[in-house]
């Protein structure tokens, strides 16, 4: 037989009309898996008001062991929104564990971008991150981190007329800023909006740690720390330095105790501050009481001298 000037035998034809076949039949199979139908996947946010899905029973199966979370105190945490001032060294391991724990609802309020000496110690960003809003840093990592969940950057400073109106969408607040004015607002909008609040402070080698919950008797911030401090006796981190691993521990004790305050498990810091000094190893609690006459909270609470500052 003759095709296009080359002689070819019936054997020949035959060869090649069945290699022909095969390759048809490997491009078809390699056609099928590229545009096969996808399985089926959850949605990235499921609803939060649902039961929850068997992907996150397995991603939480070590808080639902727990006898003081189980699988309520999940739900709990994933029925939860959370609002966190500031993305810097406290916020930074406040929002890691707080997503990772499948807290539903995550706020972060911050105008600040991520800089280079941010590094030493706000693990959670990185190299690639230098320069971008911190607030939208924050959101691409979390999001990695745990899909199940809702994260709500608010790229902005905290200010008088917002911060009402914001705290009244969150059950919680959690604050690791490090001046004075912003701690002051944020204080005057929890007992406002009648928000609770879990405090937290890093200088150099120590930090601190309160809940604050006026509505169920304990102190507010301005019942301990009424007065803005004079020049010179607060310094700021970038002033005084902190040391890399302190706001990981002191931001983990804030995040441990807004998991125990959601789902109710032991006993919160309400009323009493934890005090820990990295150096040397040490910490201890103290006790703290409303201060009579606060402009804040109203001093309904009794007279006492035990206040840690003044
Ligand atoms: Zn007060």
């Amino acid at each position: 037989m003759e095709i296009l000037g080359i002689q070819f035998s019936v054997e020949r034809l035959q060869f090649i009309v069945m290699m022909l076949l095969i390759l048809a039949v490997i491009l078809y199979i390699r056609f099928l898996r590229k545009h096969r139908t996808p399985p089926e996947i959850e949605p990235a946010k499921p609803d939060l008001e649902g039961p929850m899905s068997d992907t996150e029973l397995d991603r939480y199966a070590r808080h639902i062991v727990l006898r003081e979370v189980g699988g309520a105190g999940q739900q709990r945490l994933r029925k939860s929104k959370v609002l966190v001032i500031g993305a810097g060294g406290l916020g930074a391991p406040v929002l890691q564990y707080l997503a990772a724990a499948g807290v539903g609802a995550i706020g972060v309020i911050d105008d600040d971008i991520v800089s280079l000496s941010n590094l030493q110690r706000q693990v959670l960003f990185d190299e690639n991150q230098l320069d971008i809003p911190k607030v939208f840093a924050a959101e691409a990592k979390l999001a990695a981190l745990n899909p199940h969940i809702q994260i709500r950057p608010y790229n902005r400073r905290l200010t008088t007329e917002d911060a009402s109106t914001l705290f009244a969408d969150y059950d919680l607040v959690l604050d690791g800023t490090d001046n004075f004015k912003t701690r002051a607002l944020v204080n005057k909008a929890c007992v406002t909006t009648n928000t609770p609040l879990i405090s937290g402070a890093i200088s150099q080698w120590e930090g601190q740690v309160s809940l604050f919950h006026p509505a169920k008797g304990t102190p507010c911030y301005a019942c301990i720390f009424p007065n803005e401090p004079a020049d010179g006796l607060a310094p700021s981190c970038a002033e005084a330095g902190v040391m890399g691993a302190l706001p990981g521990i002191i931001g983990s004790i804030m995040a441990s105790e807004a998991i125990k305050h959601i789902t109710g498990a032991g006993q919160t810091m309400a009323g009493e501050m934890l005090i820990f000094d990295a150096l040397y190893g040490e910490s201890r609690k103290i006790g703290l009481s409303r201060r009579e006459n606060c402009p804040i909270c109203g001093g309904r609470g009794e007279k006492n001298d035990q206040h840690v500052a003044g």
